[in-house]
């Protein structure tokens, strides 16, 4: 059985005030498994020591995003080196905002090198992908996820893919309130396994977690959590409060 993962990814939001105080919202909470849930709150990379340090062990901390590979004049940037440095577990990469803002517009082939930097040097990935409403209505969901994780397996080994989670986090869903229906998650979910079942192997399949995001709340989360392909959750806004252990509790 795959353990049941629950992401909070707080994105750019927050102060040091509002970090202390989820922090220790967080570590008053009751009625939690750990060795039945693993939970990973990313804050932004300068409140990630304040989290670390205030956080329960019982917690990961990630960042949002890394460089692509060592460190050195790279102004801006932060290395993994220095996300393992401060003792944190995980790296959030490929989400949709670092893919899609007309900012920033990472490629498929930068995430997928940074997937691969970060597992070499130990720390773990929770890969981001998803389609844009204009993807789904043409009938090109599928197509795009395949799409997205081909180019990380183009960088990664069989055995690289153990400490890799995917969320599955449709870009329409993201923010708006529009949550997929369990249904349309189930769908894309075991499309992804069935992606890796045949590009990487069916024991990676077996245990890879895939999580949903997109306008999770404690409300809806219970009715994903039931379908046989979601493995847990990864949640923005409804990470910023302390309710959010309520989504980490729908592994019961
Ligand atoms: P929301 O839960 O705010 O829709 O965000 C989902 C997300 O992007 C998590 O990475």
């Amino acid at each position: 059985a795959r353990k049941f993962f629950v992401g909070g990814n707080w994105k750019c939001n927050g102060s040091k005030q509002s970090v202390q105080e989820l922090c220790e919202a967080f570590n008053a909470g009751k009625n939690i498994d750990f060795n039945r849930v693993e939970v990973v709150v990313a804050p932004p990379s300068v409140y990630a020591m304040l989290t670390r340090s205030i956080l329960r062990p019982d917690f990961g901390v990630a960042l949002q995003n890394c460089w692509v590979g060592k460190p050195g004049a790279f102004t801006g940037e932060v290395a993994v080196e220095m996300i393992r440095d401060i003792g944190l577990s995980h790296v959030i990469l490929g989400h949709s905002e670092r893919r899609h803002l007309p900012e920033i517009r990472e490629s498929d082939d930068v995430i997928g090198r940074k997937t691969k930097y970060a597992i070499d040097k130990g720390v773990h990935v929770i890969l981001c992908i998803g389609e844009l409403l204009e993807e789904r209505e043409a009938g090109r969901t599928r197509e795009v996820n395949e799409r997205q994780l081909s180019a990380v397996r183009a960088h990664l080994s069989a055995d690289d893919w153990a400490k890799v989670v995917i969320a599955y986090e449709p870009v329409w869903a993201i923010g708006t309130g529009k949550v997929a229906t369990a249904a349309q998650a189930q769908e894309a979910h075991s499309e992804i396994r069935s992606w890796i079942r045949r590009q990487v192997s069916e024991a990676c399949a077996s245990q890879m977690r895939i999580l949903y995001g997109g306008s999770v709340t404690p409300e809806n989360c219970l009715e994903l959590a039931a379908q046989p392909d979601v493995d847990g959750f990864l949640v923005g806004g409804a990470s910023l409060k302390p309710t959010f252990l309520d989504i980490v509790r729908a592994y019961q």
